[in-house]
């Protein structure tokens, strides 16, 4: 029996407007301020409707946590307005999948009611007990924080590894950015599409094999990278790049 196939729109989730460029694209553009999006995935098909990633949250309170960063996050980019203006509820997922932690990542949760929050498991304890240059980025509790992902504790279905999430959509473990880091690999018409979560932040990390300054391992990175190199994709959406706007949805041909 064939698989099923899905379409995929990226969602906008507010950006960062000043943004070292040497953190996404290590040891590369040191002292050049990229413009950068926040996105999310919505994964429809098979009459169901799967979130990749739920943004941050409000400007106010995320300039409030993290005031170096230079951030815009309006109202109407916030993952509950982003959803409503599509005319779907958070109650309508049947799933919501955190590609990895970072806080840009996983805030809002708690308007998923009930719907299962996918995570991998190496990544829950990795936020709870980062390295210290990390705890920022996790808003983990070794700074004083509450991470956010923490009030949907309940909702949350932790994986050990690749996790095959429905019929045509697979969780991908692929560590370095991250210890728990997962790309969510999607059947379409146009054949396998990998939504990429921070392991690729940009097409240009791709193209010049840079990884991010933002890791934790570059040995894993790199089989991450030659994993996914490996594999016989249509197509890359990775976390924080302007041009997956490109198309309003995916496959677009
Ligand atoms: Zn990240």
């Amino acid at each position: 029996m064939s698989k099923a196939t899905y379409t995929i729109k990226p969602l906008l989730f507010g950006s960062f407007t000043a943004y070292e460029k040497s953190v996404i694209h290590f040891f590369r553009g040191y002292g050049e301020k990229i413009c950068t999006p926040s996105i999310g995935y919505l994964i429809e098909g098979n009459n169901k409707k799967f979130l990749v990633d739920t943004g941050p949250g409000t400007h106010d309170v995320m300039h409030a946590l993290h005031p170096l960063i230079a951030i815009d996050f309006p109202e109407e980019q916030n993952v509950a307005n982003v959803l409503a203006k599509l005319g779907i509820k958070p109650t309508d997922l049947d799933a919501v999948i955190w590609t990895h932690l970072h806080w840009d990542h996983c805030w809002n949760g708690e308007i998923f009611t009930g719907v299962p929050i996918y995570v991998q498991q190496s990544e829950v304890d990795y936020a709870l007990h980062p390295l210290p240059m990390h705890g920022n980025v996790y808003e983990s509790p070794a700074c004083g924080m509450t991470p956010p992902w923490t009030k949907v504790v309940s909702q949350m279905k932790m994986i050990d590894g690749d996790f095959s999430l429905d019929d045509g959509i697979d969780l991908l473990l692929t560590p370095g950015h991250t210890p728990g880091g997962q790309c969510v690999l999607v059947n379409t018409t146009e054949g396998d599409y990998l939504i990429a979560g921070d392991t690729i932040m940009q097409y240009e990390n791709w193209e010049n094999h840079t990884y991010s300054a933002a890791h934790v391992n570059l040995y894993d990175f790199e089989a991450s990278y030659q994993r996914i190199a490996k594999m016989d994709l249509a197509c890359i959406l990775p976390g924080h790049d302007w041009a997956v706007f490109d198309h309003p949805v995916y496959p677009y041909k």
